[in-house]
């Protein structure tokens, strides 16, 4: 199977805005299915709404393109009926947090098979440029014209403390490690949590008069290190990237299956 055959050519070009890090992770992501040879049939991606939602679009894979903050709930239903699929879930900051903030800590908790991709610009791009549980303190958006109070979520310390197996941070100008971070993700057998940070130009680089994509890309570059590096100790606000827990736990279909056998062996299934 070639890269191009993932791709549902007949919706392109896509709807997002030139220089948007959505492209680039769909682009990572699918090399990374082809990498792994992972057979179309065999693949379910499920998305609720935002610009990164829209990933489901354009891969030809099993694709569900469900309600705001609820792609972990609907992603469940289909891991539950039929566990030997793998499911991928693309969300955005706020799809992945705010809406749907419960589903993300309770599927994180259950330790469920799957790969939640947090695509995080800190904010809102397709309904205006609001801000987000990630958008963090001092930041501009539609809703906060003189900087934003809220502090934000840190995903990976988010994603650890509710349970997840494998959580993994990387950024759209490591396009490298982000291949091989989501290779490890969807070959992980748990809940796995892959936050990417992307950029918006259109709302976030805008607002927060950060220049265009290349600007925003150069940030990631020189604003990241990888996790436990010199650069990190001596700047703690340096954000770490790479794989901060990888660990084999009981997953959720493979004990409710054992369960089920149980107590079909005692006849009281
Ligand atoms: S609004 Fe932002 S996130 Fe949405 S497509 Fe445009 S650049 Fe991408």
């Amino acid at each position: 199977m070639a890269v191009q055959d993932y791709i549902r050519k007949r919706f392109f070009p896509h709807l997002w805005c030139q220089g948007c890090g959505h492209g680039i992770v769909l682009n990572s992501l699918i090399r990374a299915i082809e990498e792994l040879g992972i057979r179309k049939n065999d693949l379910v991606m499920v998305s609720g709404i935002g610009c990164s939602s829209r990933i489901t679009g354009y891969v030809d894979v099993h694709t569900l393109h469900t309600l705001h903050g609820r792609a972990l709930a609907f992603a469940t239903g289909v891991k539950m009926s039929r566990p030997e699929l793998r499911v991928i879930v693309p969300m955005g900051d706020g799809d992945a947090l705010a809406i749907g903030g419960n589903h993300f800590i309770h599927s994180a908790r259950r330790n469920i098979d799957m790969t939640a991709l947090v695509m995080n610009n800190q904010i809102y791009g397709m309904t205006g440029g609001q801000f987000s549980p990630l958008s963090g303190p001092g930041v501009k958006a539609t809703t906060a014209p003189f900087g934003n109070i809220d502090h934000g979520f840190d995903v990976v310390k988010l994603a650890t403390a509710a349970g997840a197996s494998f959580v993994a941070r990387t950024t759209t100008y490591h396009v490298h490690q982000m291949i091989s971070i989501l290779k490890e993700a969807i070959s992980h057998k748990g809940f796995s949590v892959v936050e990417i940070m992307s950029q918006c130009p259109t709302y976030f680089g805008r607002k927060n008069k950060l220049g265009g994509a290349v600007d925003m890309l150069d940030y990631f570059k020189s604003h990241t290190t990888a996790k436990g590096s010199d650069a990190h100790k001596k700047d703690p606000l340096m954000i770490e990237r790479g794989i901060f827990v990888k660990e084999d736990r009981p997953e959720y279909c493979s004990d409710y299956d054992m369960l089920v056998k149980e107590l079909q062996l005692k006849g009281d299934a």
